[in-house]
């Protein structure tokens, strides 16, 4: 998919105020720091659509963003960042749980993953709370350009240990690096291949 215009719609904390339009959309979500903002600039070909966190965990909103005019990019808030409060942390809990609750437009999340990292529970309880809620993901493992493919096997390797403890099948996964510009093309035609298989009188 080319991307031919990507546009900011609105952050807000409420999911009752995004978008009202039917357009099929796609949420993205990981641990504070993880790469989110660098990967979603990458998969748009903008530099700073989405802003690149100065301090992580400050902006605690679900942003929309429209692309090629036909389906939304959802940036939502990095979580597990530890200057959070807990009282914010309650706060972020409902809101996530009911963008995933009400949102009938979600088509699938994507959750970042840093590859470089062992599974982690924070992640690890995450996925599989969307797994319980019946909510389609995919894995983006972030940063690959840190690691050699043979440590990159290794990672991937170990999350599969890790997940198939509890399911059946490893959820599709994409292996990214904004840096290097790597799995762009594999992210952005699994979306479209979604859109494309989309029944349009479901929504
Ligand atoms: P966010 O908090 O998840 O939105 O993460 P950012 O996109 O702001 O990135 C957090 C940090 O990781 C920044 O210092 C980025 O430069 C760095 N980073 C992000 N993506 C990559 C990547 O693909 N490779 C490398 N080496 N660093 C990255």
């Amino acid at each position: 998919m080319k991307i031919k215009s990507a546009e900011f719609v609105m952050s807000n904390s409420d999911v009752e105020k995004c978008p009202k339009s039917r357009l099929p959309e796609y949420a993205f979500i990981g641990r504070s720091n993880v790469g989110k903002s660098s990967l979603i600039n990458m998969l748009t070909g903008r530099k700073s659509l989405a802003k690149t966190s100065g301090r992580p965990g400050k902006t605690q909103l679900i942003n929309h963003f429209l692309i090629n005019k036909n389906w939304h990019l959802v940036d939502l808030p990095g979580y597990g960042y530890a200057r959070v409060s807990k009282s914010s942390k309650k706060t972020f809990q409902k809101f996530i749980t009911q963008y995933f609750a009400l949102r009938e437009q979600l088509v699938s999340a994507f959750v970042l993953v840093d590859i470089r990292h062992n599974p982690q529970p924070i992640d690890l309880e995450f996925m599989q709370w969307l797994g319980e809620n019946g909510i389609p993901f995919s894995i983006i493992f972030t940063k690959a350009d840190k690691l050699k493919p043979k440590a990159i096997e290794n990672h991937i390797e170990a999350y599969k240990n890790v997940l198939l403890e509890t399911w059946e099948d490893m959820p599709n996964y994409f292996v990214t690096s904004s840096s290097k510009t790597i799995g762009k093309d594999e992210v952005l035609e699994y979306i479209d291949s979604l859109n494309a298989n989309m029944d349009w009188t479901a929504l």
